[in-house]
């Protein structure tokens, strides 16, 4: 039986010839035409005006709360539902993360919570340095308020958009209203370079800093000479003509998950106790993956054991982000709310939506998962 994978990776077909280019042009090295390129028309893609092609996602963070200012004892603020690569940027350099709970209508960071801690703290004289808002399963959060308490406060704000490319809010690219905004190009994301990620900002200086420190932070004369601490976390040209590749075929990926989400809806929404995440109105949902909300007394099994059922019959499905208030390694943590990733975490599964999941595979899931409910 073929195994059905949650979301991989899928070869445009364009891939060869970018390769092919980068090899006979001899740019093997990091930096070179191709990843230039990719810059350009990545930051087109999303409408930012710089981009900077990095090794993954979480190195653009990492970079991202360095040109923030963030240093050892200072506190950011990040969403607690989501990927620890959100916020282990921020215990890299020795800061301490707060995590703030989501709201319902698209399980991302809550602004009014935000609101009420931000309050707090400037009462108290302790603002946090950043805010890490995550865009999650392709869906933006609601950036507006959040952005306006950042600048009402004075704090960057950094976009954590990497499950979010071909997502909007009111039109625009989730990643392009911050200080800066990240994507990524892990294999299992929307488009993928394998491994790959990308820092985008308006300002010119952000992404000019960024790039010296991604290149060991090489001071512009002829010798080595090093003022700060660098980073290796500059992309391949290889990697970066995959991404070319990739990024040509982002309109199909988008329309072919949320396909993917529509059939599951059509197939599995009459079920007792099913759910789906819900798209905001402030934007475009790309269901990079689709999350199911099994309620485990209405539908007769709890959704772990949906996932270990459908593991049996090669069908690979994931619970729902841990939330980061919950993780060992970030124990000690301040923490706002919580209840309701905890929620969404205790009821959640991600199905499988790969943009080349064939309709005869979903099929298949769609029924293993009506053999399991109850009645
Ligand atoms: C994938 C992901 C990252 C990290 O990206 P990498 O390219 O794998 O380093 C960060 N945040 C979120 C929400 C992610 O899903």
């Amino acid at each position: 039986m073929k195994r059905i994978y949650l979301s991989p990776p899928h070869l445009s077909g364009l891939e060869r010839a970018f390769l092919q280019d980068a090899l006979d042009s001899g740019w093997i090295a990091p930096l070179g035409p191709q990843v230039e390129a990719f810059e350009r028309e990545f930051a087109e893609v999303v409408g930012a005006r710089h981009a900077l092609a990095l090794s993954s996602g979480t190195a653009a963070i990492h970079l991202a709360l360095i040109l923030a200012g963030v240093g050892p004892g200072d506190e950011v603020v990040v969403s607690t539902l989501t990927f620890a690569a959100s916020a282990f940027p921020v215990l890299y350099l020795g800061a301490r993360p707060v995590f703030i709970d989501s709201e319902r209508t698209s399980w991302n960071m809550d602004p009014a919570l935000l609101a009420d801690f931000l309050k707090k703290r400037a009462k108290r004289g302790r603002l946090p340095k950043a805010v890490v808002l995550v865009h999650l399963y392709g869906q933006s959060a609601d950036i507006e308020p959040i952005q306006a308490l950042c600048k009402e406060y004075g704090i960057a704000l950094i976009e954590d958009a990497a499950e979010a490319l071909g997502s909007t809010y009111k039109g625009k690219s989730p990643g392009t209203f911050g200080n800066a905004g990240i994507f990524s190009f892990n294999g299992n994301k929307i488009i993928t370079t394998s491994g790959g990620g990308m820092l985008v900002s308006d300002d010119g200086q952000l992404i000019a800093h960024a790039r010296k420190l991604a290149t060991q932070a090489r001071e512009p004369v002829p010798w080595y000479e090093h003022i700060e601490v660098g980073y290796n976390y500059r992309m391949s040209n290889l990697l970066a003509a995959v991404g070319r590749a990739q990024l040509r075929t982002l309109e199909e990926r988008v329309g072919a998950r949320r396909r993917i989400f529509q059939r599951y809806v059509e197939g599995l929404s009459d079920l007792p106790g099913v759910r789906f995440q819900p798209e905001a109105p402030w934007g475009r949902h790309t269901r990079w993956l689709t999350v199911m909300l099994v309620d485990r007394e209405a539908f007769g099994r709890s959704p772990e054991a949906i996932r270990q059922a459908l593991e049996k019959e090669g069908i690979e499905t994931r619970p729902v982000w841990k939330p980061l208030h919950l993780q060992p390694v970030f124990q000690g943590a301040e923490r706002v709310g919580g209840e309701v990733a905890e929620d969404l975490f205790r009821k959640g599964l991600c199905l499988p939506s790969g943009s080349s999941l064939t309709p005869e595979d979903q099929d298949r899931i769609i029924e293993a998962i009506r053999n399991l409910a109850a009645g």
